[in-house]
This record gives C-alpha cells, sequence and structure tokens, in this order.
C-alpha cells in the first residue's frame, strides 16, 4: 500500500487540494493525465469567495501579482445601453475584490506550493475500487497501486466519480449548449463587462491593460454552431467594441475555443475512502463563475476533516453536510439568472435595473462567509 492520498486529476480542484493537504502535513500524489497543462483554459473570473479560498490556501501573495481586480460589472442590452452595474470592491470588501487571471498562471502558481515530485504527469487513472483497506487504483499501462483515500478531482468527465454513483451525471446547460472563449488584445475595456442580446451575450473581462478574456454564447439554451462564424451571425451588430474585437479573433481562429457547458448533478459525492470535488462533483453553467470558487472551497473543507479525523471512511457524510448547501444555491441560482435570460429582450431589458442588482446580491451574499476561518 502506498500511504500516500492519491489525487486524480491536476487541474484548479486537483492543486488545491494537493496544496492544502501539503499545509496539513499529509503526504500526497497527483496523477495527471496530461504530459503538461493545457493552454485551452485562457483565463478565469474570481469572485471575492474565490479569492478568500485561495488566501485561506495560502496564496494571498501569489495574487496581487496575477491578472487585474475587477472592481465593477457593467450589464448592458445588445444596443449597449448600461442596464445596472454594481460595485464589486465595495461588495466583497478590498481583501476580496474579484479578479480575473490567466488560467496557466493560477496552475502555475497553486502548483508552486507542492513538494517537488508531487505531481505525476502523464499518468491516467483508468479504474477506482474501494477495498476494505483502502482504494484500488489502475493506471493507464501500469500495474495496480493502493492508496489509503482517493480524491477524484478528474472534471467534468470524471472517471473517479463511476466508482462513487451509478447515476446518469452529464447534463447540458439551460442557458446554452455549448460556448466560445477567446484572448484577444484589450480594446480598452476596463471592467467586466457583458452585452446580452436575444440570441446571445458576449462577455469582455480584463486580464491586464493588454489582453482581455472573452466568452460568448447562447441566452436562451440551445446549440451554439462550431464555426466560427456563429459569432459573426450573432454579435456583428452589437455596438463597440463587440465588432472590433470580433475582427480581431476571427482573423486568427486558432485562437478561438468552441466547447460544450456541461453540468453535473448528482445526489452523492463520497463512497467510503473516495471522494469528488471540483467539476467531478458539480460542474455547473458558468453564470456566475463559481467553478474555481467551489473547487477550492471543496478542497479546504476536505483537507480539513482529513486533518481532524482519524477514520478516513467516515468523513464522506461530513463532507457533504459542509459542501452541499452551498453548491446547492449556486446550482439554484445559476438556473434562476438561465431562466430570467431566456426572457422576451424587451421585458428583460425593462425588468434587469430592477431585479439585476438584486440578484448579484442573493447570488453572492451567501457564498461571502469563507468557509475555513
Ligand atoms: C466556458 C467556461 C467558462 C468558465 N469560466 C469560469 C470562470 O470565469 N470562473 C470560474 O471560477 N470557473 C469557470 N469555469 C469553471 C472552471 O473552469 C472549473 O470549475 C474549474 O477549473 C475547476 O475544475 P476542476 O479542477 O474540477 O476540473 P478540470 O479543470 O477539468 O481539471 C481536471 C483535470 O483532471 C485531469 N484528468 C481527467 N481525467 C483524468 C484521469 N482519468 N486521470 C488523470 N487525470 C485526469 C484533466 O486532464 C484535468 O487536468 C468555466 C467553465 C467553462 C466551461
Amino acid at each position: 500500500m502506498d500511504d500516500r492520498v492519491l489525487v486524480v486529476g491536476g487541474g484548479i480542484a486537483g492543486l488545491a487540494v494537493a496544496r492544502a493537504l501539503h499545509r496539513h502535513g499529509i503526504p500526497t500524489v497527483v496523477s495527471e493525465r496530461l504530459a503538461s497543462p493545457p493552454h485551452q483554459g485562457l483565463a478565469v473570473n474570481l469572485p471575492g469567495n474565490a479569492v478568500h479560498a485561495l488566501t485561506a490556501l495560502g496564496m494571498a501573495d501569489d495574487l496581487t501579482g496575477l491578472g487585474v481586480p475587477i472592481r465593477r460589472r457593467e450589464y448592458r442590452n445588445a444596443r449597449g445601453r448600461l442596464l445596472f452595474s454594481v460595485n464589486e470592491s465595495e461588495f466583497w470588501g478590498e481583501a476580496a475584490t474579484p479578479r480575473c487571471v490567466r488560467r496557466s498562471d493560477l496552475i502555475d502558481r497553486l502548483g508552486r506550493g507542492l513538494p517537488a515530485g508531487t505531481v505525476r504527469p502523464d499518468c491516467q487513472v483508468t479504474s477506482v475500487r474501494p477495498t476494505s483497506l483502502g482504494v484500488e487504483v489502475g493506471l493507464a499501462g501500469a500495474a495496480t497501486e493502493s492508496h489509503p483515500f482517493v480524491v477524484g478531482a478528474d472534471g467534468v468527465r470524471s472517471t473517479v466519480r463511476r466508482a462513487v454513483s451509478g447515476e446518469k451525471a452529464l447534463g447540458t446547460a439551460l442557458l446554452s449548449a455549448a460556448s466560445w472563449r477567446f484572448m484577444a488584445p484589450n480594446p480598452g475595456v476596463d471592467c467586466w463587462t457583458v452585452w446580452s442580446g436575444a440570441q446571445g451575450t458576449f462577455l469582455l473581462i480584463p486580464v491586464d491593460a493588454h489582453e482581455v478574456y472573452g466568452y460568448a454564447s447562447a441566452t436562451r439554451g440551445g446549440p451554439v454552431d462550431a464555426d466560427p462564424e456563429w459569432l459573426r451571425a450573432s454579435f456583428a451588430r452589437f455596438p463597440d467594441p463587440v465588432p472590433h474585437v470580433l475582427t480581431t479573433v476571427l482573423a486568427e481562429t486558432s485562437s478561438l475555443y468552441h466547447s460544450p457547458v456541461e453540468e453535473v448533478r448528482i445526489g452523492r459525492w463520497t463512497q467510503g475512502r473516495v471522494v469528488l470535488i471540483g467539476d467531478a462533483a458539480h460542474a455547473t453553467a458558468p453564470v456566475w463563475a463559481q467553478g474555481a470558487a467551489l473547487a477550492v472551497e471543496d478542497a479546504l473543507v476536505l483537507a480539513e476533516l482529513l486533518a481532524t479525523h482519524q477514520d478516513w471512511s467516515q468523513i464522506g457524510p461530513e463532507y457533504e453536510r459542509r459542501r452541499r448547501p452551498r453548491v446547492t444555491h449556486v446550482q439554484a441560482m445559476t438556473d434562476r439568472f438561465s431562466r430570467a435570460a431566456g426572457l422576451p429582450t424587451w421585458f428583460r431589458d425593462a425588468i434587469l435595473p430592477f431585479v439585476g442588482p438584486r440578484s448579484y446580491r442573493e447570488t453572492y451574499r451567501p457564498l461571502q462567509p469563507p468557509v475555513v476561518a
């Protein structure tokens, strides 16, 4: 038996839990199927509770060097009219002001806090089987190994999930079945800005003075064509800077990424000494940008439970008791926003100035208290 905790997946969730376990002195190894981190993630918007969670992981100094603080959000309609805005620094407080960071930078900084050799790249887990003493794990092209505990941080299409839940896990997001993401030269955008029309939503977030992170999807569910021309057809008549940014990214389509927006909603995240965290447990459409936040919060709570309990086969129910309420809240608010986005445009534009700020507060206020001291 290898006495280290095995973390399957070296994304944000996997590296965060490895870091949290290391801080508690619990030996850990991470198996990542890829030989090197993918570039496809582009950037990630970190709301205040993500900043809190990363700070609890000892990353406050790392964060101040990454991306830019996002002090304000603006929601605009397809003609550019400002429907409402939110002062995010005021809402979250200076120490937890949201940030938009390059995903590769975040992965790099998370990994730097780990002892050398913690991450085994090019190491795909193919099976996970709980036994009476621990967990038997199959690796691609290698013999089986045993660990006292396995954390499934292997993302939306998790292999570990099969050992935990027999349920059909993958569903399509209400808001949009797929999305486009890209990085582009910053056209002068200095805050989180979304333009939303009948066919689509177009979001730009600065990662610094020179570059913006862009996200585009449908607003009323259904498919988003994998041909980049869908972007031109859906957004060319939006106000500047949208057409300007589109011209740049459509001239170099290799910088554009199309991917499905899939969700995981399952009734069980644990099975004995196997626990799911992050997207493997609860991938949710990025409406409120809670993926990284919830993943790091899961990691902090799970590591604390492993550090404070002798019998690791018994911590699953306590982990679910502490994590379910926040995740269920985010899922509910995601559905509420997605339904509102699908209302007739004239009606949505009329009510958003009133219900928008309230919806922001009702989503994020319950997430303001940090999950660990
Ligand atoms: C379009 C879009 C936009 C988003 N925007 C935001 C945002 O702005 N803010 C935010 O917080 N969240 C956002 N998210 C969600 C966010 O990306 C994730 O929730 C977050 O990255 C947590 O991911 P994870 O580590 O759980 O999974 P992943 O990032 O998927 O990492 C899983 C890792 O496991 C590895 N792996 C998979 N299978 C195996 C295996 N069998 N063996 C070994 N390794 C394996 C994978 O290679 C990968 O490295 C967005 C998601 C989408 C789809």
